[in-house]
């Protein structure tokens, strides 16, 4: 349960799939709830929290792009690999230039201190039972990071393709990660977050040959929810297909410099 979005209020539908042990569940289900719903407070606010949240997020990318910084939001499941991806992103491309890092997890230092190992600048920003970064996190963490004008900054998001899907940080283009270890069909059961993606890097390709997973079908599925997203197949581990990320980090930098001058 998330603690700022209330996401583990519950909104959901439960609806019985196949043969169901048991009892039979056919009886009529249409009588009173035993309590009052406190639904619409919590939707209105909700619509408060989140038009707060855009407020801000707005304000962040005016200044990101006043500053000619690029910024990119990742998102992803637990364990997909954004931090090994940015660890060889950074040494990729922080000798050309600055690169910095807010790293997202709802405790610990462990990936600020790889990333700084790596070769650039980060904060952390420890969420607590929070389970996404919000734009208020964000604003706060670039008063700490202070980047440069003309550098790159990744914001690692927490692990979660819920959540952080609502909450705009202020980037120019959210980056979807998900791993060959996944289930294919990730793009159907979380369609906002895969909606949302400006790229999707199918991360983890040096394990197709040991797992069951469907790269043509996992890119069918995201382009159902997202069509003509770019997806690009990579290993951060091994290198394969980050020629090519680094390839559209470099044309998503012409357009903000377009934009800019
Ligand atoms: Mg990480």
């Amino acid at each position: 349960m998330c603690a700022t979005c209330g996401c583990g209020d519950d909104g959901a539908t439960i609806t019985a799939v196949g043969a169901q042990s048991g009892h039979d569940h056919s009886h009529d289900h249409t009588h009173d709830h035993p309590h009052a719903h406190p639904h619409t407070e919590t939707i209105a606010l909700e619509q408060k929290v989140l038009a707060k949240n855009d407020m801000l997020a707005e304000q962040n990318r005016q200044w990101l792009t006043d500053h000619a910084i690029l910024a990119f939001n990742i998102t992803s499941s637990p364990g997909a690999g954004k931090t090994t991806l940015l660890e060889r992103t950074i040494r990729h491309l922080s000798p050309q230039r600055q690169v910095s890092v807010i790293e997202g997890d709802q405790e610990t230092l462990l990936d600020a201190d790889r990333i700084t190992a790596a070769g650039a600048r980060a904060v952390q920003v420890n969420t607590g039972a929070g389970c996404h970064l919000d734009a208020g996190m964000v604003e706060r963490a670039l008063r700490v990071l202070e980047p440069d004008s003309g550098s790159l900054l990744f914001i690692e998001n927490v692990g979660n393709l819920v959540c952080p899907a609502l909450f705009d940080l202020g980037e120019h283009s959210k980056v979807v990660v998900i791993s060959v270890t996944e289930g294919t069909d990730k793009p159907l059961k979380y369609p906002h977050m895969f909606a949302a993606a400006g790229l999707v890097l199918v991360n983890k390709v040096d394990l197709l040959p040991y797992v069951d997973f469907d790269l043509d079908l996992c890119v069918q599925h995201a382009r159902s929810v997202n069509p003509g997203v770019e997806i690009v197949p990579v290993s951060a581990t091994k290198g394969d297909g980050m020629d090519v990320w680094f390839k559209w980090i470099d044309a998503r930098a012409n357009e903000l410099h377009t934009t800019v001058t």
